[in-house]
């Protein structure tokens, strides 16, 4: 007998039908003696809606207000999964992230899992229960709704399996796996039967977003058994595990790409120690995320050009935030483009092979794609 936590993502509860499916799934892990908990997402689709709504009051919303609207597509398919279960015969009942609670700290739209009761839920397990939990959502210090960042869900699949100290994580989601890129943009993409924790955090990082950064970072931290499956096929999925469980290390291991990213560059910046953190102090404080950073000497050389990129949602704010800032540090243009995209490519083998970053460059050239941009850590390149 093992403790799973089962996560379905929102095309695999898109309609009635898909959660009946699920439903099935899960009777069948629980007909085989397993104890089950359920993490799942809103329908595809909902949670933009839902966002639609709440910008088309107002733009500039109050995110705690914001978070109570988001977080009802999860409410909706938690109790349709409840009721389906039911229906086949299952003992099942569904947990709002507030009744648990799922606690979290106060930074509503992006808040942090601080911890989780699991106390009830494994008492209902033991007596043979499954328990329906949503993904997406917790409860803040303050009693506030909050949720966790797009992509949420698996974030709370994989703290609840920690916290269950389950066997398993089984990430259930629209492809089979994880494969070397992006499956819906190129088809000769190659399913990955295991990818390092470590890798995967940086593909889902760089923009891969069949698993939701942070759920790869929680469990890493708490060794959480994490799959990532298809909730349409009975393929073996993909693990995420431990560098010493891959034995053929691959060269590289993926390729992931970011549309949603724009470059900003501030031309001629005096040269002198503290410039950058006049420049990235007030970004950090409104909370933009600054991703790349280059710095060059400008064509006068006696100053440097900073050229650094955000999301693409940020852009207008960062542009704000660095033209009020620029007195404290002086430029004498600022450049900004939309019109960019960030691939990286991936891999622990890239620590002991040169010659990566060449092919990869070589391989845009004859595209003919301008690099604008690079940057590398140990295991992976961007441009
Ligand atoms: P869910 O709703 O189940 O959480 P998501 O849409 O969040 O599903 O994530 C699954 C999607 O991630 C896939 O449909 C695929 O287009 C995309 N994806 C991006 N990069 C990869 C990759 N390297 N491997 C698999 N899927 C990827
Ligand atoms: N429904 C949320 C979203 O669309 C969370 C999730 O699906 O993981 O971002
Ligand atoms: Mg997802």
């Amino acid at each position: 007998m093992a403790l799973i936590v089962m996560k379905f993502g929102g095309t695999s509860v898109g309609d009635i039908e898909r959660i009946q499916n699920v439903a099935k799934r899960v009777k069948s892990e629980v007909d085989a003696g397993n104890q089950i908990a359920v993490v799942v997402s809103a329908m595809s689709g909902v949670t933009n809606q839902l966002v639609d709504y709440v910008t088309s009051v107002t733009p500039l919303y109050d995110t705690r207000e914001y978070d109570v609207v988001v977080s009802s597509g999860e409410q909706v398919t938690s109790g349709l999964l409840a009721l389906a279960l039911q229906d086949l015969g299952i003992m099942a009942r569904s947990w709002m992230g507030w009744q648990l609670p799922i606690q979290t700290d106060d930074a509503h739209g992006k808040a942090r899992i601080t911890g989780i009761d699991s106390e009830e839920i494994l008492k209902r397990l033991n007596s043979g229960e499954v328990a329906v939990v949503p993904g997406f959502q917790g409860l803040s210090p303050n009693n506030r709704i909050t949720t966790l960042g797009r992509g949420g869900s698996d974030t709370s699949a994989v703290a609840l399996a920690a916290a269950l100290n389950a066997d398993r994580c089984d990430i259930y989601t629209d492809v089979d796996g994880v494969y070397t890129t992006d499956p819906r943009i190129v088809a000769k993409a190659k399913k990955l039967d295991r990818i390092t924790f470590e890798e995967m955090l940086e593909m889902a990082s760089l923009g891969a977003k069949v698993l939701q950064t942070r759920s790869v970072e929680v469990a890493m931290k708490h060794g959480v058994r994490l799959q990532v499956r298809s909730s349409f096929s009975d393929e073996p999925g993909t693990l995420v595990v431990n560098e010493d469980e891959i034995v053929e290390q691959e060269l590289i291991s993926g390729i992931a790409y970011s549309r949603d990213e724009a470059k900003i560059t501030l031309v001629a910046v005096s040269d002198q120690p503290g410039v950058a953190a006049l420049i990235f102090g007030p970004l950090a404080e409104a909370a933009v995320n600054v991703d790349m950073i280059v710095q060059n000497v400008s064509d006068d050389g006696k100053s440097t050009d900073m050229t650094f990129t955000v999301t693409m949602g940020d852009l207008d704010r960062a542009l704000e935030i660095v033209k009020a800032h620029a007195k404290d540090f002086g430029y004498k243009e600022i450049l900004s483009d939309a019109d960019v995209a960030k691939i990286s490519v991936i891999g622990v083998g890239m620590r002991s092979h040169a010659g990566v970053a060449q092919r990869m460059f070589q391989a845009l050239a004859d595209k003919g794609i301008n690099i604008q941009v690079i940057s590398t850590s140990e295991i992976k390149v961007n441009d």
